[in-house]
């Protein structure tokens, strides 16, 4: 589906599965924004995304604070004329059992992943209304948005906390076209996960391989990571979907790890 005179934001992109949401939405036509904490890196996917012929900028942005959050949106739009697409998909992990788990820590994962996503939405909405053109909103959930997993207390509450919000936002944007869902991808070799390899191996006292096999990939149908394309072509489709039919919903893409 094209994306073609569309402007889309992702948070996250200068990594991972935010960065492959970015070059997919470009290649289908989007002019992105590269919205991150690290700016080099922001910079770097942006200028690639143009040497391959796309658009793209970076901007700055700490998704928890509402101040770089609104200065971003605005710097988006000033440059690129809309937003019409918002892929909310900073994030990051922190494991520890509960009895553990510090509070700061806690606060951290709810302001990046649930202060961000309200933060984003609230900025970049007013712009899709006051566009008239609708709009699709998208955060990035996680398997952890319907499964718990011991060790993550904070990340699973706030994952299942998206499903809530995306809810709330496709009510209320339905009026006016603009649509919510949640992508909720399994196991991804980012560098998200590669640091909680050694971590979980450490804390529940296996070996690497056993977190890879026994933990991570043990309740899918075929013992297989989810890759950033798996996810990045999710997102690309629910951000060209045509109709306010796909809203609301969480789409698991998970190797059969989650089925709903
Ligand atoms: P990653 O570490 O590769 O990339 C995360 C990016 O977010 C980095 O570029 C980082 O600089 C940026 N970031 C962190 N805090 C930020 C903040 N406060 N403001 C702005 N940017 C910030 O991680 P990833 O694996 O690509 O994860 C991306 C999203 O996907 C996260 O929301 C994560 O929870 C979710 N997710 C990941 C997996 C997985 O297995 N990797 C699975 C399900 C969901």
């Amino acid at each position: 589906m094209s994306l073609q005179g569309k402007v889309a934001l992702v948070t996250g992109a200068a990594s991972g599965i935010g960065e492959q949401c970015a070059r997919r939405l470009a290649a289908d036509g989007a002019a992105i924004v590269i919205a991150d904490l690290n700016l080099a890196n922001a910079q770097k996917v942006a200028d690639d995304i143009v040497a391959g012929g796309g658009k793209a900028i970076a901007v700055s942005m700490d998704v928890t604070s509402e101040d770089e959050v609104n200065a971003g949106i605005e710097e988006a739009v000033a440059k690129l004329g809309s937003i019409d697409v918002l892929v909310s998909n900073a994030g990051i992990q922190i494991v520890n059992p509960i009895e553990e788990y510090a509070f700061a820590d806690w606060k951290k994962m709810l302001a990046i992943h649930l202060d961000g996503a309200f933060l984003t939405t609230k900025a970049a909405i007013k712009h899709m209304y006051a566009a008239g053109k609708g709009g699709s909103i998208i955060y990035m959930g996680s398997v952890h948005s319907h499964e718990a997993s011991k060790l993550k207390s904070a990340y699973v509450t706030a994952k299942h906390g998206l499903l809530g919000l995306a809810r709330v936002v496709a009510k209320e944007g339905g009026s006016r076209g603009v649509r919510a869902n949640v992508v909720c991808p399994g196991f991804v070799r980012t560098p998200l996960v590669d640091k909680q390899i050694p971590e979980q191996a450490k804390a529940l006292g296996i070996t690497e391989a056993q977190v890879i096999k026994d933990v991570m990939l043990k309740e899918t149908v075929d013992g297989e990571f989810t890759t950033v394309e798996d996810v990045a072509n999710t997102v690309a489709f629910l951000a060209g979907f045509g109709s306010a039919a796909l809203t609301g919903q969480s789409v698991v893409v998970s190797h059969g790890w989650f089925m709903q």
